[in-house]
């Protein structure tokens, strides 16, 4: 079958949720049994999301293959429950590095290189990679940013030529943004949207549908006005209110036919449609639940708690499967550390679990060891992912084998015990491996003690799960805690790297070194958050 190209553009403010409107486009189309592949380009000059500011920009999400990306493709995965890989993420300073090398080996032949044809082929390249590799049968690209921005002017000329290239039959313009309310008049405004297709048009690209979000109910003479102004056709301008969970937009979007509509105009033959399970999942939100779980989250970056999304979602999927209401709590690990004993009691009794998330860097981490050290001793189910694992090790090694010193060489390279370090091995291994980064990326394979409760949790013996850290337990102190009663739940299966950490004698004591959040998923929630959260109602 012909690939199908689907491009999601962003107009009048950012912060829309574009991702979660193309994710769910896709999962509307995948139910209907086609192929779907996702992608995002996003304007920066970096080349991928791993150096971006987390507290700027949120979560650094990653994928199978190692690639760190925007918080966006944690969505696409959520949303059409598949395993994304690099072609999904291109940033604009990957398709520049790629010019300016071929540039300097002399592939373009003396010739003058410029934004057009030489950026916009890259970027088309990237697009016909992508569907070639993942052989979908529809490709949805969202362009990051909003249109009008400088900085995405050369994505938006190659997803114009696109049509031109693969023909009207084959593309499709999906065009996402708002309708503010004005307090004082009591209505919605349809000027910024009416300009920001009139900037899209002028860019040569007329839009086959229409997104339009807003806080508050769209009436259908908005509607008209809206399509009159803007040569979109009435059915195809689509009203999307904010709703109390992203996972309904699927929904919603296929009440309004968003499916019939993309059928007619790709000429794509819808299958049968089965958003069976899917509804299923909705319909869990919607059944009130009868008991309210709080669950603490130790972080550090308070102001900006996109960094967690993929924790937050694994334990609202959980919740939801459990048909518990969760409440998330924010625990400030620098607030604890300021905090004496009473305090801190005082703070962690309000929660029936705690998770401490990963992280980098010094600021906080005395007060999540802290935050650890309560859930250990009053037996409150923990769940410790990346730091938190590394932390809950540190932990331990202090309060339990008595080594008071114990540390990560993250934060004290002199520490006499160090716990926590980097593998010299490993770390060459890395370098070779990662293009000269020295982090363990992506999905590395696993073995599980079967003795352990995180086995029981997983019931098997050997899993994936992704990893984005530079520090790995220390083998040496291995025999150590073992004899304290620390249990070895999961290794590489060569034994060399410790993965998962547990406790006996407690409700649900659980660390591991990989990122588990990135695999959870609404139609594959992850065994370990529903085991977290079932533990934690039950405490
Ligand atoms: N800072 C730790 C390391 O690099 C943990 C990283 C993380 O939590 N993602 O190993």
């Amino acid at each position: 079958m012909q690939t199908k190209f689907i491009f999601v553009t962003g107009g009048v403010l950012s912060g829309l949720g574009k991702g979660v409107t193309a994710a769910s486009i896709g999962n509307i189309l995948k139910s209907h049994g086609f192929k779907i592949w996702m992608q995002k380009f996003d304007q920066y000059l970096n080349i991928d999301a791993g150096t971006l500011n987390p507290e700027e920009h949120g979560e650094v999400f990653v994928l199978d293959d190692g690639s760190e990306t925007d918080l966006d493709l944690g969505h696409y995965e959520r949303f059409i429950d598949t395993s994304l890989d690099k072609t999904s993420s291109v940033m604009s300073g990957q398709i520049y590095q790629a010019i300016l090398e071929k540039e300097r080996s002399g592939k373009y032949l003396g010739k003058t290189i410029q934004m057009i044809p030489h950026v916009t082929d890259e970027v088309k390249s990237r697009i016909f990679k992508a569907a070639v590799d993942s052989k979908c049968d529809v490709l949805i690209t969202e362009i990051g940013g909003t249109i009008g921005d400088y900085e995405g002017t050369h994505f938006v000329e190659a997803i114009r030529q696109m049509k031109h290239d693969v023909g009207e039959d084959n593309v499709l313009y999906v065009h996402v943004g708002f309708l503010p309310y004005l307090g004082a008049s009591q209505e919605l405004k349809g000027r910024p949207m009416q300009f920001s297709v009139h900037d899209l048009q002028a860019m040569g690209i007329q839009p086959d549908v229409l997104i339009c979000r807003s806080d508050h109910p769209v009436k259908p003479s908005m509607v008209k006005k809206i399509a009159l102004f803007t040569g979109v056709e009435e059915e195809a301008v689509i009203p999307l209110e904010t709703v109390n969970t992203i996972y309904k937009v699927p929904l919603i979007l296929e009440k309004y036919h968003l499916d019939q509509i993309v059928s007619r105009k790709l000429k794509l033959k819808l299958k049968n449609q089965s958003n069976k399970e899917w509804s299923k999942f909705i319909q869990k939100i919607d059944t009130s639940p009868k008991k309210t779980i709080k669950i603490g989250l130790v972080g550090k970056y308070m102001a900006m708690k996109d960094t967690y999304f993929s924790v937050t979602e694994s334990l609202k999927i959980a919740a939801i499967w459990q048909n518990v209401k969760l409440e998330l709590g924010w625990i400030d690990a620098e607030q604890l550390e300021k905090s004496s004993k009473q305090e801190i009691a005082k703070i962690m009794k309000e929660y029936d679990a705690i998770c401490v998330p990963g992280g980098f860097g010094s600021r906080g981490i005395e007060g999540k060891i802290l935050a650890i050290e309560y859930a250990r001793k009053h037996k409150i189910p923990f769940l410790g992912l990346c730091y938190g694992m590394q932390l809950a090790t540190i932990e331990f090694t202090r309060n339990v084998a008595n080594l008071k010193s114990a540390n990560t060489t993250e934060i004290n390279p002199k520490t006499p015990h160090p716990v926590i370090h980097i593998m010299p091995d490993q770390e060459k291994k890395m370098l070779e491996h990662n293009y000269g980064g020295s982090m363990r990326l992506g999905a590395y394979p696993c073995k599980l003690n079967k003795k352990s409760k995180t086995y029981q949790c997983y019931k098997k013996e050997s899993i994936f799960e992704r990893h984005r850290h530079r520090y790995e337990f220390n083998n040496q102190y291995r025999e150590i805690l073992e004899q304290k009663g620390l249990v070895i739940a999961g290794t590489s299966p060569d034994n060399h790297l410790v993965e998962i950490i547990e406790l006996k004698n407690h409700p649900f004591f659980i660390a591991t070194q990989f990122h588990p959040e990135f695999k959870s998923r609404p139609l594959s929630p992850h065994p370990l958050f529903v085991e977290f959260v079932k533990t934690a109602l039950k405490n």
